[in-house]
């Protein structure tokens, strides 16, 4: 099983909280082995399903990288009802998202909380992709960019002392009003924060950026054609096999 290289660009299917392994098998059954070498495609599922999405991608043949949606910051302790990034390691898995919006509103995630996150399952050995974006009120009032880089900041400060872990890591930019409302931003607001956003970690050699936010296949092929665009992380539209095979046919 060949999977594309780390510049390819990516489509990311985050499953929120979805799914039984009843159902991973036949996603797996129905997503085919046939996906584009040329994408790195990733799903981030729910933990009580990352051994099934393992087994089902292996046994299917299925070029998939298996993510986790969050880690803890500590390699263990007592920390109940979290998990680490060496024990998702220690089952195969690839990578994890970090600071997705739900985390960061839901669940009182901070930009430091997340950062120090981010770089623990980078220091572990996993793949990140970092998830950033304003909310509406930040946009009306002229923020988004500030916010942007505030989000940033603690991460790239924990970079700067172990800048050798920055290749493994990939920005999703969100905007947390266009987070399965059906809206999406508009090419120019993607393209400025995308372009910023490289920008802010240009010392380490920028990395890819991703839009997130009612991506679907209707709306996905003007969005990658966005200047700054390296890929989707895309919610609903990557809980059924064939929008979500559509997702990654469009970006070859
Ligand atoms: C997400 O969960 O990160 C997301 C962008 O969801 P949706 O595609 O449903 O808006």
């Amino acid at each position: 099983m060949t999977t594309a290289p780390r510049s390819a660009r990516t489509v990311a299917g985050n499953w929120k909280m979805f799914k039984t392994q009843a159902e991973v098998k036949s996603f797996f059954a129905s997503l085919g082995s046939e996906l584009p070498p040329q994408v790195r495609t990733v799903i981030a599922a729910p933990y009580t399903l990352l051994a099934s999405c393992l087994s089902e991608a292996a046994a299917h043949k299925i070029p998939v990288q298996i993510f986790a949606q969050n880690c803890h910051d500590k390699t263990e302790g007592a920390f109940t009802g979290e998990i680490s990034a060496a024990m998702l390691k220690d089952i195969g898995v690839k990578g994890t998202l970090v600071g997705h919006s739900e985390r960061r509103q839901l669940f009182g995630e901070t930009n430091e909380t997340a950062a120090a996150r981010a770089l623990s399952a980078l220091q572990a050995g996993l793949d990140v992709i970092f998830c950033v974006g304003e909310t509406l009120p930040e946009r009306e009032s002229g923020k988004t960019i500030s916010v942007l880089r505030a989000q940033c900041q603690a991460l790239i400060n924990g970079l700067t002392s172990s800048p050798q872990l920055a290749p493994r890591l990939e920005i999703a930019y969100e905007p947390v009003w266009a987070i399965g409302t059906g809206l999406t931003a508009v090419p120019a607001q993607i393209s400025e924060a995308h372009l910023a956003i490289r920008e802010f970690f240009a010392k380490f050699g920028p990395p890819k950026v991703l839009y997130g936010g009612s991506v679907k296949p209707e709306n996905f092929q003007e969005i990658l054609s966005t200047p700054g665009v390296d890929g989707g992380l895309v919610g609903g539209a990557s809980l059924k096999p064939d929008s979500f095979k559509m997702l990654i046919k469009l970006s070859t």
